[in-house]
């Protein structure tokens, strides 16, 4: 199961926040120049492998519809769709049922929680509804808190003045399948009318996450956004060159069916993913350029990737090819030195463009010198995986890094 489709709440007023949203709606307002805090949670959901994004607009949507609509944002769709009036968390999915995939992710559209959302959407148990985003709050005076017990919600409290130790709040993002829709009446409040009853009926699980929390709702907590996001979309890059470090190198490896992952690989994918950092893929596919296989081959045998780490929680941020070649049988691939083909850095050097990046921590994994090579011409360590365990090799460089 790899959940592909995430829904952002952005109809809200956003009263509170005064004359800032007299003209501009809360999520489109900016935390960096030309970025808004809209953008930052587009990326964080489409760098997952969301490629079906939703926006339940209500409130000035026309100002969403001229931003976003069926516009692709990092890879992802973006829809935009319209509640006729405001009818609640539970009504904006109502609106939007026309729509939904049989799992999908919901999210505030004014709060940021920086988690691995892979994580989130693990496949739950049967007769799971949906699974909550929870963190830990220590002052819980503004907010009613979750009782769990193992994965499971099991109550929901009202707000009450001081728990010792704090609690656990709903971080609103929700996995939830469609078939909630039979408990939503057109008006509602997922929180207060609906989440209750799927708790009471053992249908709702509850994952708690420690990542970095914020909600942009009041001037102060606004101004906190745009002193710390445009810090904190700043990430370290994990490169890994592909055949031979994460899957068994057959030689031109292409087909699905010899996808073989190598022992760590997985595992070290989720460290970095859970961690923090950016995972991205850097590999030389001169098999295109030569004739030996396919843009649609290499694209399926990511695919099966990213399903396989789907189901462990993990994910890939992003794939780089190189389809050129020397020999290559078409002219279109054929070039004696591309600067994308290692060991040349093209390809690190495109992906510490295209994303937000922090130098410092970030690395390459490699089996060949070209690998280690390409990482040195980009100004990055690069570190020569010895054939044995990818998740020892990663967890020593984090440990290093720590030093
Ligand atoms: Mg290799």
């Amino acid at each position: 199961m790899r959940v592909k489709q995430a829904l952002f709440l952005v109809g809200g007023k956003g009263t509170r926040l005064g004359s800032l949203t007299a003209a501009t709606p809360k999520p489109l307002l900016e935390i960096s120049p030309g970025v808004t805090f809209l953008d930052v949670l587009i990326e964080q959901f489409a760098r997952h492998g969301f490629s079906d994004i939703i926006l339940l607009a209500g409130h000035m949507a026309e100002q969403f519809q001229s931003r976003y609509h069926l516009r692709q944002h990092g890879g992802a769709t973006m829809t935009v769709v319209c509640e006729p009036e405001p009818a609640g968390t539970g009504g904006a999915l109502h609106a939007a049922r026309d729509y939904l995939d049989d799992w999908f992710v919901m999210s505030n559209g004014d709060s940021y929680f920086d988690i691995n959302l892979r994580s989130l959407t693990k496949p739950p148990v049967a007769g799971t509804i949906g699974r909550l985003a929870l963190r830990n709050e220590k002052n819980v005076s503004r907010f009613g808190t979750v009782q769990v017990q193992g994965p499971r919600v099991t109550a929901f409290r009202e707000k009450q003045a001081h728990i010792e130790g704090g609690g656990l709040i709903n971080a609103g993002v929700y996995l939830l399948n469609r078939s909630v829709l039979d408990a939503i009446p057109p008006i509602c409040s997922l929180e207060r009318d609906v989440f209750p009853g799927l708790a009471r009926a053992r249908q709702l699980e509850g994952q708690v996450f420690d990542g970095y929390f914020l909600d942009m709702g009041l001037p102060d907590t606004y101004q906190l956004a745009t002193l710390e996001m445009p810090a904190r979309r700043q990430r370290p890059v994990a490169f890994f060159d592909r055949d031979g470090v994460l899957n068994q190198d057959h030689g031109y490896t292409h087909r699905v069916a010899d996808l073989a992952w190598i022992k760590g690989a997985r595992e070290a994918i989720l460290l970095l993913n859970e961690a923090g950092y950016l995972v991205i893929v850097v590999t030389n596919q001169g098999g295109i350029g030569l004739g030996h296989y396919g843009l649609a081959d290499m694209q399926a045998f990511h695919d099966r990737m990213q399903n396989d780490l789907a189901n462990d929680g993990a994910h890939i941020d992003a794939f780089y090819h190189c389809p050129y070649h020397p020999n290559a049988t078409t002219a279109d691939y054929r070039h004696s030195n591309h600067p994308d083909r290692k060991p040349n850095p093209g390809m690190i050097l495109r992906a510490l463009d295209e994303w937000p990046v922090r130098l410092a921590g970030s690395f390459l994994i490699g089996d060949r010198d070209s690998d280690a090579m390409a990482a040195a011409r980009a100004g990055i360590p690069g570190y020569l995986f010895d054939g044995v365990d990818v998740l020892a090799t990663v967890s020593r460089i984090l440990q290093d890094q720590k030093r």
